[in-house]
């Protein structure tokens, strides 16, 4: 098994972050964030033993990680970008977790593309915890209606809520928000914390970490 700098240093700041946060080491799962990324850059991560990888295009991601689930065995991959219901077919039969859940057209398209492929991948409710025009996801205040949708009328377990901070914001009350609201819910699983901030959201009860550059380097 070979080694990976960015991705070892990487794992050394989670493991601190959890002993600081009093976390139970393991608590947090790191998604290895590898959009952009080449399967060449993306090999030695595999090499040094890491699974869990992030991607954000459907197309993208089936293209590049096709070839590298022959190679490699027990990748668990993450959908963590937008995804559009002409694309639930592709992302539900590629991916183990989907993150973006956000309205009913997709909890829809997904739900009935789990029946037609026998496929389960675990769900989360993306919410826009900053309430960005731009950005993807449902407005905090809808998010319990939306679980709760998701869970009655398209019987889709939603297991985890996400969210991406604004930019320029300090995360730590989106964090804080997140948190609320996943307790409110009841779901396992908080996705919250990129390269920037993933030891502030291990602080705030993060459960699973999105981390790309602080492992692959900046992206082109
Ligand atoms: C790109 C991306 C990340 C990783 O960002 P880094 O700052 O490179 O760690 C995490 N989450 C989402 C949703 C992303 O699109």
């Amino acid at each position: 098994m070979g080694t990976h700098a960015g991705l070892q240093q990487v794992v050394e700041r989670v493991h601190a972050a959890e002993r600081l946060a009093k976390r139970s080491p393991g608590s947090v799962r790191l998604v290895a964030v590898s959009k952009t990324f080449p399967a060449e850059e993306i090999c030695p991560v595999l090499d040094a033993g890491h699974r869990i990888f992030g991607e954000n295009r459907v197309q993208e991601a089936a293209q590049k990680w096709s070839g590298l689930k022959q190679q490699y065995e027990n990748v668990e991959l993450h959908l963590i970008g937008p995804l559009q219901s002409n694309k639930a077919a592709d992302a539900v039969a590629l991916f183990d977790v989907i993150h973006t859940v956000d309205r009913d057209k997709i909890a829809g398209a997904i739900a009935s593309q789990m029946q037609k492929q026998s496929r389960r991948p675990e769900l989360f409710v993306q919410v826009n915890t900053g309430q960005e025009e731009q950005k993807a996801g449902v407005a905090p205040v809808q998010a319990r209606e939306f679980v709760i949708r998701c869970r009655e009328q398209h019987g889709l377990a939603i297991s985890g809520l996400m969210c991406i901070p604004p930019v320029n914001d300090n995360p730590g009350p989106h964090f804080a928000l997140l948190r609320k609201l996943g307790e409110e819910v009841g779901v396992q699983h908080l996705s919250m914390g990129m390269s920037a901030d993933f030891e502030m959201a291990i602080e705030f009860g993060s459960t699973i970490i999105r981390v790309g550059s602080a492992i692959f380097g900046a992206r082109g």
